[in-house]
């Protein structure tokens, strides 16, 4: 495998842990049913996969599954739980077939922020964008320094005062880094990156998704490039 863990915004990250499969795991699927398999990638898988990227033939590329290991800001990670598909799409309830398991607060305390050196514009076209920066980025820093000591001295002053941390954690903003391991297939994983590295996704989202076609590229880079080169818009 080529690079497995790609750094993003000031504490976070994105690691693959394991995978299943290669480029040869989408043919032989999709060849089962000539009752033939092939051992060499070569010209004709590049167009069989083509096709079955166009066609919108895609149960062969869900038998290759990543792991990730994701380190992200919790408003990120809260777009990220509405990807509810992860394995499979056939059973009668829509959320049960992700694999999804995140750090608790219960247990840990959270140490993590995320801290922006940007603070961008509200955008004014579109409501849940934003667009550049605005001008006095001290003062937006200032403010969010200062809010960020309060929070972090309350949370340690509940915490010393002997409330469970499951209780204490209530009070902690969406800036606070979460870990999760998420278990998904080619086909979600692709979708994924198709929604979220785009300019109307939220700009941190953008950077995951764009770090995790990286890591795609690397694990799967025959199937990856064929299915960005059909479905690019
Ligand atoms: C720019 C942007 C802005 C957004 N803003 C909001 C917002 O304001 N509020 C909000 O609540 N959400 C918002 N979302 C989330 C969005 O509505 C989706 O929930 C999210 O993008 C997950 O997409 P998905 O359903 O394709 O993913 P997955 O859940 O991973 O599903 C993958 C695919 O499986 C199929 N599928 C999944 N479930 C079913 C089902 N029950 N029946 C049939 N097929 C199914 C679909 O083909 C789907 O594309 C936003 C998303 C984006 C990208």
């Amino acid at each position: 495998m080529n690079q497995t863990k790609i750094e993003i915004l000031d504490k976070g990250f994105i690691q693959v842990i394991d995978k299943l499969g290669d480029d040869l795991t989408v043919v032989n699927s999709a060849r089962v049913s000539f009752g033939k398999r092939k051992e060499k990638y070569d010209d004709n898988d590049r167009k069989l996969v083509k096709y079955l990227a166009k066609n919108k033939h895609w149960s062969p590329f869900r038998h290759m599954l990543v792991q990730f290991h994701v380190k992200a800001p919790e408003f990120v990670m809260r777009q990220w739980y509405k990807h509810v598909v992860g394995i499979e799409t056939t059973s009668s309830s829509s959320a049960k077939d992700h694999a999804w398991n995140e750090i608790s607060g219960r247990y840990v305390p959270v140490t993590d922020f995320y801290a922006p050196d940007n603070w961008r514009k509200q955008s004014e076209d579109n409501k849940q964008a934003s667009q550049g920066s605005i001008e006095d980025q001290n003062a937006a820093k200032e403010t969010f320094e200062s809010v960020m000591r309060f929070v972090l001295d309350s949370y340690q002053k509940l915490l010393d005062l002997g409330v469970a941390k499951e209780q204490a954690r209530m009070i902690l903003p969406l800036n606070q880094y979460t870990e999760v391991y998420w278990t998904a297939s080619f086909q979600a994983i692709m979708n994924f990156i198709d929604l979220r590295d785009e300019s109307t996704a939220q700009w941190e989202i953008q950077l995951y998704a764009k770090a995790m076609k990286e890591l795609m590229l690397g694990i799967y880079p025959e199937t990856t490039r064929i299915w960005f080169e059909v479905n690019t818009k």
